[in-house]
C-alpha cells in the first residue's frame, strides 16, 4: 500500500502472531489443526482474580487512571519485587502497562537514538528485534549455541559491546529455548556489563515463575547490586496468572527512565485497563499456590513432548529450564522429502509442511533467529500435545532421502 511511513518498512508482523491468525483461518475453514504456535497458558485465570475484576467492576472502578497505573497497584508490584527477588523500588520506579509488550517497546522508545545498538541473544523474542528497529536503533544479534545452554557467554558478550550499545536484553527464561540464566551464569556477565556505564541492561523475566528442576530463578539486579540503577526488570502477570488477555505487564528501574516511559504512555494508550490493573492487583497479593502448581505442570507436559520427540530420531531438543516451549534442533532433516514430495531446504519448508501434511502448527526458527530449529508450545492439553506428537512422529517417519 502507498502512503504508510517510512518507520514500516524496517519491520514485519509478528510471526508468531501470524501463525496463530493461519491456524484459527484454517479451523475455521473446517481443517483439523492443532495450533502449538502461540505463547499462552491453556487454563483459566484463577477464580480469586476473575473475582477481583468483578468486585471492580461492581465497584464503579471503571474510569481513567493515571497513565501508569494505580497506586495500589504499584505499591503491589514493589512488594512483590521484595517478597520474590529481594529488591527494593520506590513506587516511582515502577511502570504499568498494557502488557510486558508495551513496557519493552516504551523502553526502548524512550532511549534508543538512531544508530543505538541493542545486543540480543538469539534465539529471541520475535518482537525485539522489531522493536528496536521502530526506535531506529540497530539490533545486534548474537547467536548462542545449545553448548552454552542458549545462553550469551562472556566471551560473547564482550565481542559484540562497542561504544554504541546501549542496551543487552537478557530474557530469562528465555522464549524460545527455554534457557535459564542462573546466578553464575548472570555473574559472568556482570563483571562487562560493569565496565560499560553507557549500557543498560533489559532483563525479561515475564517467565520468572515457571521453571523447571533445580533451576533457581534470579535476576541482574540481584546478582548485581552496582547494575541496579542502569537495569530495568520487565515482568507481567500474563504467563504466570494465565492471563494473557488482561493485558498488564511493568517495570522495575530507575525513576527518570521511568519517567519518560509514563510520558510515552500517556501519549500513546494512557492507562492499562482499569479493571485489569484490580485484577492484576489480587494476583500479585492473593494466594500463590497456582504458581508452583502451574509449573509443575508444564513440567510434566514438557518432558512427554521432549520424550516424544526426541523418539522421531530426527530432531534433538535441549531440555528447557523454564518457559514453556521446546526449541529442537532439525538439522538432520534438511534436505529431506515429505509423503507428499515437499523438499525441506530449510526450518519454514519444515513448519511449513508440517502444517499442510500432518496439521500441526509450529513456528519455524528463521523467527527467532536462529536456524534449523522450530518452537512447539506445550502451554495445550495433554490430549492435544500426544495428538500432535505422534503426528510429528509419522510426519518425520515418512521423510526420505
Ligand atoms: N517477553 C517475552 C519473552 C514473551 O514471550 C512475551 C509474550 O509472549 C512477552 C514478553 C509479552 O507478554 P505480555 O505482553 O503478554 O505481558
Amino acid at each position: 500500500m502507498e502512503g504508510l511511513a517510512q518507520r514500516l518498512l524496517r519491520i514485519k508482523p509478528s510471526p508468531t502472531v501470524a501463525m496463530t491468525a493461519q491456524v484459527q483461518l484454517m479451523k475455521d475453514q473446517g481443517r483439523d489443526v492443532i495450533g502449538l504456535s502461540a505463547g499462552e497458558p491453556d487454563f483459566a485465570t484463577p477464580a480469586h482474580i476473575r473475582a477481583a475484576a468483578c468486585a471492580a467492576i461492581e465497584a464503579g472502578k471503571t474510569r481513567y487512571t493515571a497513565p501508569d497505573g494505580i497506586a495500589e497497584l504499584k505499591a503491589a508490584i514493589c512488594r512483590k519485587f521484595h517478597r520474590d527477588n529481594g529488591l527494593s523500588y520506590e513506587p516511582a520506579q515502577i511502570s504499568v502497562g498494557s502488557g510486558g509488550k508495551q513496557i519493552i517497546y516504551n523502553a526502548l522508545m524512550a532511549t534508543l537514538n538512531p544508530g543505538d545498538e541493542v545486543i540480543i541473544p538469539a534465539p529471541y523474542w520475535v518482537s525485539y528485534p522489531d522493536m528496536v528497529a521502530l526506535a531506529r536503533g540497530v539490533p545486534v544479534i548474537v547467536k548462542t549455541t545449545p553448548k552454552a545452554g542458549f545462553r550469551i557467554t562472556a566471551a560473547q558478550l564482550q565481542a559484540a559491546l562497542t561504544p554504541r550499545t546501549r542496551w543487552v536484553i537478557l530474557n530469562n527464561p528465555a522464549n524460545p529455548s527455554g534457557a535459564g540464566y542462573d546466578w553464575a551464569a548472570l555473574e559472568s556477565l556482570a563483571p562487562l556489563l560493569m565496565q560499560h556505564p553507557r549500557v543498560w541492561v533489559l532483563s525479561d523475566d515475564i517467565y520468572e515463575h515457571l521453571t523447571y528442576d533445580d533451576f533457581r530463578f534470579c535476576t541482574i539486579a540481584q546478582v548485581a547490586p552496582a547494575l541496579h540503577g542502569r537495569s530495568l526488570i520487565c515482568n507481567g502477570v500474563s504467563k504466570a496468572y494465565a492471563m494473557t488477555g488482561w493485558r498488564i505487564g511493568y517495570g522495575a528501574g530507575p525513576a527518570p527512565l521511568i519517567a519518560a516511559m509514563r510520558s510515552l504512555q500517556s501519549q500513546s494508550t494512557s492507562n492499562p485497563c482499569t479493571i485489569s490493573q484490580w485484577a492484576a492487583l489480587a494476583a500479585l497479593e492473593g494466594p500463590q499456590d497456582c504458581l508452583p502448581r502451574h509449573a509443575r505442570l508444564f513440567q510434566r507436559r514438557r518432558d512427554r513432548v521432549m520424550a516424544l520427540l526426541n523418539a522421531t530420531g530426527r530432531m534433538r531438543c535441549l531440555q528447557p529450564k523454564g518457559a514453556f516451549y521446546l526449541y529442537p534442533c532439525i538439522a538432520d532433516v534438511i534436505g529431506m522429502r515429505t509423503a507428499k514430495g515437499r523438499i525441506l531446504h530449510t526450518d519454514e519448508d519444515f513448519t511449513a509442511a508440517l502444517l499442510e501434511e500432518a496439521g500441526v502448527a509450529v513456528v519455524a526458527g528463521t523467527a527467532f533467529g536462529l536456524s534449523p530449529y522450530f518452537r512447539i508450545s506445550y502451554a495445550a492439553s495433554d490430549e492435544a500435545l500426544q495428538t500432535a506428537c505422534h503426528r510429528i512422529q509419522d510426519f518425520c517417519a515418512a521423510l526420505t532421502r
